[in-house]
């Protein structure tokens, strides 16, 4: 994985050089991957500190908190351990750390509960039934797409108006009940201490912009920003940045405009064009040798994004010249893919390359489910990244929310998430109860005085027991835990009768991440901010002896020897959905991210047929962003074979045929066979349709060529 090896001879390029001693003021550096972004970050992090700046004010802003740690470790040992006080996480765990202590400048409480996603569409919920939205044969739009709404217009500054008249035309009947709902919702945030991940940056700008008081304490406290990955910030994210460095410039941003993958959450990648505006007088390096990938890696790579319809502008070559081209493997269906994968596994395995230096990325979780049986049947350990979190699971959740009202007794999303586990206890009872205690200081006392009716006063007498013991002073986060259990084990078992033996697993995976937290604060918070994967560290295995699984998004900015990207079929990659324009560029600078994490060795695999999402068998052709680039970059493997042939005459339609069974021009529809010509390629006939305005065209003297329809003249003979 992204080892940083500090012992080499010559540890920076001259540019990396010139930004890490660069003195005060903006800097950006925007350089493709692997030419040592992140490196340079972490040298700077070092020399500032050697320089004589405090650690502690450094900020260092970075993705996921794993890469916070890694670099924060990295620059410790060049400067024998003081990066240790330096602040470096994400931009929300951050904005957590702030708010809890400057809040109050916002009317905010320091006790306030993040809530995740699932908890935000289950305020939703709880809010369209309250409203008497979507019921008489109105068929409101799901929670999801109600809170996509409100969140999509934070993070892309936007309204919800003009993301319905984008968008979702055909819900426009609906645009006041959903501003009424996202006005109903921030209430009841605000009545309950419950802030989402949008309100920790809103919030945090916020204090920012209201009080000048904290804009000047912190710009004073950080003296140096620090952040990795620029390209994937929102807008609300880089107007933090601004204003933290408001007192000095000092702003180091890194990042690569061609790994932009975050769109779809509202990250803007103009930001980081936008940085030099932002910041005049900025210092802009670019990094054009890219250390990490063989030359004939970096020739795939560099042709997939060279068909990017926005050009991006930097070149990057290597000096790791010589090295085994790219290899592409189509196997008859997903099952010979995983079985493929696994044996190549073995035999790097056989021939000395550890498990850690390999790694096998996927567009979505799911995908990768066919390999970790066959993984897990060859014996082969695994660590995934980017799967199901644990707190997606509602036993997970019923759990934390006994946790989680010891400290935020006003969480009314948790109280009714305990109170419906009782029998005999309805919404509208669990509504009464609140109700009843909405006036008073502290919900918990007010809750202990509750007259229950009989059929369920003896759980609800046990409930108040145990919460009135999780008080008792002196108890260790692991002993709280303990006691919600004794309470909670017997309504589980009952509740999931079925499956409670594997729910139970990861209940003591719970247990085990608990026990290492001293206050039960930083433990919730962890869980909100960082979600604990489902069967991660679960069994103890170390962690040397593991293979990589990973969605390429839980990918970006890490690097293996061995990279295998699977999962490479039309209609998986472009994902199905992808609309043309923005999202289907989005999808080809993904496989750039994917490719690129490849040190050594490249694997690109796909299934000739997979199910379909309405579960028939579909034959699937390979991505066009591998078909658009010339075939000479890569080695075709033939000898994929499939344990159980299928007969030609179980496939459905192919995908293309199903999706997009024509496409048109300005004027003109084409189909499958047409003769046409073109300007400069001559005559030629259609053969298939790989994606919304795209056609790709068998030329009699030229071959095979995707065109875009905007751009291509082409006629019909
Ligand atoms: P990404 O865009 O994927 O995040 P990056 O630009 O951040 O990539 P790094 O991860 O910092 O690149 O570096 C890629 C690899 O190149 C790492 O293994 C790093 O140690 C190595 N590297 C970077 N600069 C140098 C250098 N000057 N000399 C030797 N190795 C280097
Ligand atoms: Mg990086």
């Amino acid at each position: 994985q992204s080892a940083e090896s500090i012992t080499e001879p010559a540890p920076l390029n001259l540019a990396q050089q010139i930004a890490v001693s660069h003195g005060d003021g903006p800097i950006l550096v925007i350089a493709g991957a692997g030419s040592g972004k992140t490196r340079t970050l972490v040298y700077r992090m070092a020399h500032l500190i050697e320089r004589g700046v405090e650690p502690e004010s450094v900020l260092l802003l970075t993705f996921t908190r794993r890469a916070a740690q890694e670099m924060l470790q990295r620059a410790g040992e060049l400067t024998a351990g003081s990066c240790r006080r330096v602040m470096g996480g994400t931009f929300h765990a951050t904005a957590n750390i702030l708010l809890r202590r400057y809040g109050h400048l916002l009317n905010l409480g320091p006790n306030f509960t993040i809530i995740d996603r699932g908890d935000a569409e289950g305020i939703i919920n709880l809010l369209k039934s309250s409203l008497g939205m979507g019921g008489a044969g109105k068929r409101f739009p799901s929670k999801r797409v109600v809170m996509n709404l409100i969140s999509g217009a934070v993070n892309k500054s936007s309204s919800i108006e003009q993301l319905v008249y984008e968008d979702h035309l055909h819900l426009t009947e609906f645009l006041n009940d959903f501003y009424t709902i996202a006005d109903h919702y921030r209430q009841f945030k605000r009545d309950h201490g419950l802030l989402d991940y949008d309100d920790l940056l809103v919030y945090w700008k916020q204090l920012l912009v209201e009080s000048e008081n904290a804009r000047v304490e912190l710009s004073s406290r950080f003296q140096h920003i620090l952040v990795d990955e620029y390209q994937d910030t929102n807008l609300l994210q880089a107007e933090i940045v601004r204003l933290l460095a408001y007192c000095h410039q000092n702003v180091m941003v890194v990042g690569d405009d061609a790994q932009s993958i975050y769109s779809f959450r509202g990250a803007d990648f103009a930001n980081i064009m936008r940085f030099p505006e932002q910041f005049p007088g900025t210092r802009i390096v670019k990094l054009e040798e890219n250390y990490r990938s063989t030359e004939p890696i970096l020739q795939l790579t560099n042709a997939i994004i060279a068909n990017a319809e926005k050009k991006f502008t930097k070149t990057l070559f290597t000096e790791k010249v010589g090295g085994v081209r790219p290899q592409l493997a189509a196997a008859p269906n997903e099952a010979a893919e995983a079985r493929f994968i696994v044996q190549e596994i073995q035999k790097h395995h056989q021939n000395g390359t550890p498990l850690t230096d390999i790694a096998v990325l996927f567009r979505s979780g799911f995908h990768s489910f066919k390999l970790e049986i066959e993984l897990a049947a060859h014996g082969f350990d695994f660590e995934k990244r980017g799967g199901l979190r644990l707190t997606e699971s509602a036993h997970i959740k019923d759990v934390l929310s006994f946790l989680r009202v010891i400290i935020n007794p006003w969480d009314n999303l948790s109280w009714n998430r305990i109170l419906l586990q009782l029998e005999k206890v309805g919404p509208k009872t669990v509504q009464k109860i609140l109700n009843s205690v909405r006036q008073a200081d502290n919900p918990l006392t007010a809750l202990t005085a509750y007259r229950p009716a009989p059929t369920w006063r003896l759980q609800f007498e046990k409930l108040v027991d145990m919460l009135g013991r999780l008080h008792q002073p002196d108890l260790t986060p692991s002993d709280q835990y303990d006691l919600v259990m004794e309470y909670y084990s017997p309504i589980f078992e009952k509740i999931y009768y079925d499956d409670y033996p594997k729910r139970r697993r990861e209940l003591e995976q719970i247990k085990a991440l608990i026990s290492g937290y001293g206050d039960l604060q930083s433990f919730i918070d962890d869980t909100a901010l960082d979600p604990p994967e489902v069967g991660a560290d679960a069994e103890g295995i170390r962690s040397e002896q593991r293979l990589t699984l990973s969605t390429i998004h839980s990918a970006k900015g890490l690097e293996w020897d061995t990279v295998f990207v699977m999962g490479l079929a039309e209609g998986r990659f472009p994902h199905q959905h992808a609309t043309p324009g923005e999202q289907w560029e989005e999808e080809r600078r993904l496989l750039y991210v994917a490719t690129t994490r490849a040190k050594k060795e490249l694997f690109l695999t796909y299934p000739k047929e997979m199910l379909g999402s309405d579960r028939q068998l579909l034959r699937a052709s390979l991505t066009p962003f591998l078909r658009e680039v010339s075939p000479g970059l890569y080695t075709n493997i033939d000898q994929v074979s499939a344990r159980t042939p299928l007969q030609t005459g179980q496939y459905q339609q192919t995908t293309s045929q199903l999706r997009h069974p024509n496409v048109q021009s300005a004027r003109i529809t084409y189909q499958e066979g047409m003769r046409v010509t073109h300007a400069f390629f001559g005559h030629g006939r259609v053969v298939s349709i790989p994606g919304p305005r795209r056609i790709e065209i068998l030329f009699d003297r030229h071959g095979s060529k995707i065109l875009h329809l905007d751009y291509a003249k082409l006629e019909i003979l």
